[in-house]
């Protein structure tokens, strides 16, 4: 960054350095009401700049990056799809922007009822009765779910210390389990990396008080014996978490509530194009089961009549997991992009998503290892394995697809798979692109073949070249000045 600037500064013409031109210190009839000691002796260092020169600034910024707008974005598990621009003139309407968050209710009642039908929207595509939008992020609907399931088990007067997890799952599960104050039971997944229903029968106790499971899972697979897994779960007394951070294969195919889950988040800035990447905001929806209901967290957003209204009174609650109410521009976009397609869109949604990604993985699986060759939902995971045994690793593919102007799948994750590359195209790509980016891969296979060297040195072409990640993350330095 320091760099950029340093360049920036340099090349730019026309800048007239610091000033303040409008209100002079002293001027104003306030500076006489703020006692002689607390007033400003110099003028503040304000930069000068026109509009145009603004804009080139952050246009400039923006392209140094890599991002949806700019480029393809196949990050497995992260569902990088078009953020459609109507989304934005929505949530810009003054309506919704310039709400206060604290404006009383009876003058909110539009943006209350966003909120209501939105999280009834979001039940309804998972099979629920009732979801809540409080969450910012996946990895707090996970959080706030194992919460439910304590509350829940309290309740039932049934305390319980483990959750299990089987080894294929995101980092952040484990993650939130611990953070709950249950502890972590790690399963095995089966050869072909899936979850067994007769393993589940050996590791579910009276001990377990849940289980957390990604479907399709995170190799991008649906796990077939999920109903007789809820069975064995439910008889012994435990609850069925779904991470459905990715809800991109079941959109109007399949609900998680018929699966036999009690609990399913998913992300709306993955699955319902709210942006994301560069660190937010997101937004997570939670549908639920009815047993779970009495302990979602306030305020929760009510109906009564035609009337909206925040609900604090709920003794059983876990009590506010956000300040406000959550993300609630993001909830205006997500809402505007469900509105948008409609049920018929949202099914063609998962339709093309599952589809692309079975077009990439058959065009590929000749040249990359296919781990396992079934037809995928949204997502597929390949091995470089046969790659590194040319000389050149997944690390160096992955920088590799810079050059192309293509970003990187999500790398060496899920850990089963060794040198994984995990690809998400989303229903977003055209099939040119798909082709594209399928020619790339081929042709840095290619390069590999024949000068493993060159592609170990990549990004050439990027501002910023290949970063010593060790280094970066010893000496973490994220001042934009030096
Ligand atoms: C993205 C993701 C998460 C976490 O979501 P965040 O919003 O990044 O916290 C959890 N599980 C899976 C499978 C995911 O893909």
């Amino acid at each position: 960054m320091s760099d950029f600037k340093v360049v920036y500064e340099k090349s730019r013409p026309g800048r007239t350095g610091f000033s303040l031109p409008v209100t002079k210190i002293g001027d104003s009839a306030v500076d006489n009401l703020i006692p002689e000691q607390f007033r400003r002796k110099e003028e503040p260092l304000l930069p000068e700049q026109s509009e145009p020169e603004l804009v080139r600034h952050y246009i400039e910024l923006s392209l140094r990056n890599h991002h949806i707008d700019r480029g393809f974005y196949p990050l497995g598990s992260c569902t990088m799809k078009y953020n459609p621009k109507v989304n934005d003139a929505a949530a810009g309407l003054p309506g919704f922007a310039n709400l206060h968050p604290l404006t009383g209710s009876e003058n909110c009642q539009g943006a209350l009822e966003l909120m209501y039908e939105l999280a009834d929207l979001l039940a309804r595509i998972t099979g629920f009765n009732r979801a809540t939008v409080q969450p910012v992020a996946g990895a707090q609907c996970e959080l706030m779910g194992l919460l439910l399931i304590r509350a829940a088990m309290k309740k039932r007067g049934n305390v319980r210390k483990k959750i299990l997890i089987p080894d294929s799952a995101h980092g952040t599960n484990p993650a939130s389990v611990i953070l709950s104050g249950y502890q972590v039971a790690q399963f095995k997944s089966t050869e072909n990396s899936m979850i067994s229903a007769d393993h589940i029968r050996e590791v579910m106790d009276e001990d377990t008080a849940g289980i957390m499971i990604t479907n399709p899972n995170t190799l991008g697979l649906f796990e077939s014996e999920i109903e007789e897994i809820a069975k064995i779960v439910h008889d012994a007394g435990g609850l069925l978490y779904m991470d459905g951070a990715n809800l991109n294969a079941l959109l109007g195919q399949a609900r998680p509530a018929d699966m036999g889950f009690d609990i399913v988040h998913y992300n709306l800035h993955k699955t319902m194009s709210t942006p994301h990447g560069g660190g937010g905001p997101g937004a997570g929806a939670l549908g639920i089961t009815d047993e779970l209901i009495p302990f979602l967290p306030t305020p929760v957003v009510e109906k009564r009549g035609d009337e909206y209204y925040l609900d604090y009174d709920r003794p059983d609650s876990i009590g506010r997991m956000h300040s406000f109410y959550g993300n609630f521009g993001i909830m205006v976009r997500a809402y505007t992009y469900i509105r948008h397609l409609g049920a018929v869109g949202l099914k063609r949604v998962s339709e093309n998503a599952v589809l692309n990604a079975n077009y990439l993985k058959e065009r590929l699986k000749g040249t990359y290892e296919l781990p396992n060759d079934r037809i995928c939902q949204h997502e597929f995971v390949l091995s470089g394995n046969l790659q590194k045994k040319k000389g050149a690793r997944t690390s160096d593919i992955a920088k590799r697809l810079l050059d192309y102007g293509i970003h990187a799948p999500t790398i060496y994750f899920p850990l089963i798979i060794p040198e994984a590359i995990m690809i998400e195209p989303t229903e977003t790509e055209s099939k040119d692109m798909l082709d594209y980016f399928v020619d790339t891969m081929l042709k840095i296979d290619e390069e590999i073949s024949s000068d493993a060297e060159m592609v170990k040195g990549a990004p050439y072409t990027t501002p910023v070249r290949r970063l010593d990640e060790v280094k970066a993350t010893k000496t973490l330095d994220v001042n934009y000045q030096d």
